[in-house]
């Protein structure tokens, strides 16, 4: 009965160790440098998406609420790949909050800058997208993981989208964008391509 009870003991013993191990396995294989590329970029789409969300507010201007709920696909794109390596999710759910400080200074920045005026408002747009283009294109290049490269190349073809859609409302209202993050070249690229879903990519 006790050499049982040994035998059951050790089972157990083991098999949680097999899944301890198990669940560790995902994580354990992603790099510190990927693991701080899916939190900052979790919290980059949520910047762009509570910043829209209120300039929507000041300005009741819809591409602000188009936009930002494509950020928040965005959002849960990155959130899933979180999931996906048993990662914790770094993104508060408070407006305007950050956990990210380089982050939360941008955003502050950003609210008082938008506040003068539509035309400022629209820059700040373009601007999320240029850092966030930017972001998304270093990361690419150091991603490995087809999961994870997928997951870029749809936030970066949607952050093209938002791009062309401000830098199209800015020449509207007689204000030509210039690109800070990317280059010139980019830029143009971007220009001279037409918006499309990025669904099916
Ligand atoms: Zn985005
Ligand atoms: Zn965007």
């Amino acid at each position: 009965m006790k050499k049982y009870k040994t035998l059951i003991i050790s089972l157990l013993l083991s098999s949680s160790i097999v899944l301890i191990f198990s669940s560790c396995d995902k994580s354990r294989k992603l790099t510190s440098e990927e693991i701080t590329d899916l939190n900052y970029l979790r919290e980059e789409e949520k910047l762009a998406r509570d910043v829209y969300l209120f300039l929507y507010d000041l300005y009741q201007d819809d591409v602000f609420l188009n936009i930002s709920k494509a950020e928040q696909k965005h959002m849960d794109k990155m959130l899933k790949l979180l999931d996906t390596y048993d990662l914790p999710d770094p993104a508060s759910n408070e407006r305007g909050a950050f956990n990210n400080v380089e982050l939360q200074t941008l955003y502050n920045q950003l609210i008082v800058q938008s506040d003068s005026s539509l035309i400022e408002a629209l820059k700040v747009g373009a601007t999320i997208e240029d850092v966030d283009l930017f972001d998304i294109r270093a990361f690419i290049n150091r991603a490995e993981r087809k999961d994870i490269l997928n997951t870029y190349d749809k936030l970066d073809c949607g952050s093209e989208n938002h791009m062309r859609a401000f830098s199209a409302r800015l020449s509207e209202l007689g204000y030509q964008y210039q690109p800070q993050y990317i280059s010139q070249t980019e830029y143009n690229a971007i220009l001279a391509t037409e918006s499309g879903g990025c669904g099916k990519k």
